[in-house]
């Protein structure tokens, strides 16, 4: 399958130009530098004062200091002026850039690793792809690309779990041929509709658990990174939580934002409970990510799928990765809330264990990105598409290609985990899952 895809590939589905990536330039860098704040310090003093901040703070004074989890998901995605809600923030103009955004390899090796393993367990139609925060689209389409060579005869829709009414827009002009909003009273569990050229009909969905049953493919890429997290520490052998609140003048700029340690045990510090195993006394734990990776155990158990997380992350070692970018450094994540974004590193060992127990799943990996790619013949296709690229594409295309997969770039700190129906456990050992093994 992998070499048919290639060869087939070879005759360019579309060239370079036309999906010309962007230009890489030395500020261009992806968001996966080291943390480098302590909880405990407090933040220098917003020099802007959006409504967000204010909001916050007023919130902060009237009802104390809220977990990092609640200031994350409010400027993140606050409905009005979170930071996803209303503007493009990817590529060179804006914060970061994503893997799908520099090279079209990224995509392709994606899809034709999802159309393999579909395969392998029997073509099932009709199918879903679904994506979990799709960005601008980049890597749907890309996917979308490869599904339509080759599904065969089998039917399949898309789903896009979207919060941003701003970037599903964007998604659905990268994709679609023709999309329209549903209106708000609409009972539908989607709220935005489109066809691609070829036909394929796709849905956007505010969650997960608003995108119908039946047998799906799961991708999300940097999603989880962005969900909530709440950081925990121990203390005198109690969990306890580290809160935001706004300093009053001792030592920090009155009104700015700080971090905390809470007195008193909170809900989430009283209920945590750590792996087995857990030696950290100090850590960031994600319950958002906790429920939706419940969500989609579930779902692959009951309906049969793959699910395929990529994104950066550890196994349960990092303590203290909660950071910000913007305009591609990094930035004090409790400065001009809603200017940067917020992200924290994907803990797999949590994924993979919630993945395993809250449903029958069998999961692979995780594994690095560089090696995934190399694996999936990421050279092979680096080299087809370089025999045929203008003279003055090619190295924006080998530097791509290297960025994705070079250790001391994105190669090695990206990892993909995949997630199968438990049953298929023996045939996969039979089988091996391309990419991981
Ligand atoms: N996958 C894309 C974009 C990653 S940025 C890429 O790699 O280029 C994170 C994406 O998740 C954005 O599209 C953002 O709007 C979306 N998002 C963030 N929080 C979300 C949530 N709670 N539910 C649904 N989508 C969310």
């Amino acid at each position: 399958m992998l070499r048919e895809a290639l060869r087939i590939g070879s005759r360019r589905w579309y060239s370079y130009k036309s999906v010309r990536r962007p230009n890489l330039g030395a500020t261009s860098a992806p968001k996966m530098e080291p943390p480098k704040k302590q909880p405990e310090s407090s933040s220098k003093a917003e020099s802007g004062d959006g409504s967000l901040a204010k909001q916050l703070r007023a919130k902060i004074l009237s009802t104390g200091p809220i977990p990092v989890a609640e200031y994350m998901r409010e400027v993140l995605t606050n409905p009005q002026a979170g930071y996803y809600m209303n503007r493009d923030v990817f590529g060179r103009e804006g914060d970061f850039i994503t893997s799908p955004e520099i090279s079209q390899i990224f995509g392709e090796l994606v899809g034709i690793w999802l159309v393999s393993e579909w395969r392998k367990m029997g073509s099932p139609s009709p199918f879903q792809l679904v994506e979990l925060g799709p960005g601008r689209g980049t890597l749907a389409r890309d996917v979308l690309k490869v599904l339509t060579k080759f599904k065969q005869d089998a039917e399949f829709s898309m789903h896009m779990v979207e919060v941003s009414p701003f970037l599903s827009k964007a998604q659905a002009q990268r994709f679609c041929y023709s999309h329209q909003t549903l209106p708000e009273d609409s009972q539908l569990p989607h709220y935005q509709e489109g066809t691609t050229a070829s036909g394929t009909k796709a849905f956007w969905h505010r969650r997960l658990e608003d995108v119908p049953q039946g047998f799906s493919l799961v991708l999300a890429h940097e999603f989880f990174d962005a969900l909530p997290v709440h950081k925990l520490q121990l203390v005198d052998g109690k969990w306890q939580e580290v809160l935001i609140d706004v300093a009053s003048s001792d030592g920090a700029q009155e009104g700015s934002f700080r971090y905390v340690l809470s007195r008193s045990q909170t809900p989430v510090s009283s209920l945590y409970r750590p792996l087995p195993g857990e030696t950290r006394s100090c850590l960031e734990h994600s319950l958002e990510t906790e429920r939706q990776v419940g969500l989609l155990a579930e779902r692959i158990e009951r309906d049969g799928g793959i699910a395929l997380v990529m994104d950066y992350g550890h196994f349960g070692e990092k303590t203290d990765t909660f950071r910000a970018f913007k305009q591609h450094k990094l930035h004090d994540p409790l400065v001009e809330p809603g200017s940067a974004d917020l992200t924290a590193d994907v803990d797999f060992k949590l994924v993979r264990h919630i993945a395993e127990t809250r449903g029958n799943v069998h999961c692979c990996g995780p594994v690095e990105q560089g090696l995934f790619l190399q694996r999936m013949q990421g050279e092979a296709r680096l080299e087809q598409l370089l025999a045929h690229a203008l003279p003055e594409n090619q190295e924006i295309i080998r530097s791509g290609y290297e960025m994705l997969t070079d250790p001391a770039q994105m190669g090695s700190r990206f990892k993909f985990l995949a997630m199968f129906p438990g049953v298929l456990a023996t045939h996969l050992d039979k089988y091996p899952v391309v990419g991981f093994s």
